[in-house]
């Protein structure tokens, strides 16, 4: 099943999410429908807010596809330890249209549980780097923008309202 990506003004995606507790049948289904949710909006990364599931649980593929082993389920993820620093262009399926450069770690390691529920850890440099911080910040409620100087976060503010008034949003 498809999801609608829910966009930036909806509530749930600066709220924090809730820790996943319990690892059955049914968030099986969800992972796969959230990675189906992705390749149809064509990101690289998404998590459970962002289709109105205020869980903490998200999906990446930054090879979009093509190598099947890079699918990566992170349920309750946590950062570890970080390195470096990257300055990259970054977007967001729920702040479609946008791209600003964002300072992020070059390498980052995380802990998460596997939709069993299994703990793993997982290290990522560049651009998986960017995607677990990207998709964890998500699951604490935290959007990219926040990393973008004020000036740029209020300008497209601004013109998201203008979007949302002209029922473009
Ligand atoms: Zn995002």
């Amino acid at each position: 099943m498809i999801y609608p990506i829910v966009k930036f003004g909806n509530p749930v995606l600066e709220r924090p999410a809730e820790t996943v507790t319990v690892f059955d049948r049914e968030l099986k289904t969800l992972v796969e429908d959230m990675f189906e949710s992705m390749y149809a909006a064509h990101g690289v990364g998404l998590a459970a807010p962002q289709i109105g599931i205020g869980k903490r649980l998200a999906v990446i593929d930054v090879t979009f596809k093509e190598d099947p082993k890079a699918k990566l389920v992170l349920v309750n993820p946590e950062i570890l330890h970080t390195e470096g620093k990257n300055r990259q262009n970054e977007g967001c399926l729920s702040i479609p249209d946008f791209r600003e450069p964002v300072t992020r770690a070059n390498k980052v390691t995380v802990k998460a549980q596997d939709v069993n529920g299994k703990w793993f850890e997982e290290t990522g440099e560049e651009l998986l780097a960017r995607a677990l911080l990207h998709e964890t910040d998500h699951l604490n409620g935290k959007l990219y923008i926040s990393h973008v100087s004020a000036l740029k976060r209020d300008l497209m503010k601004r013109k998201i309202r203008k979007m949302v008034k002209a029922g473009e949003w």
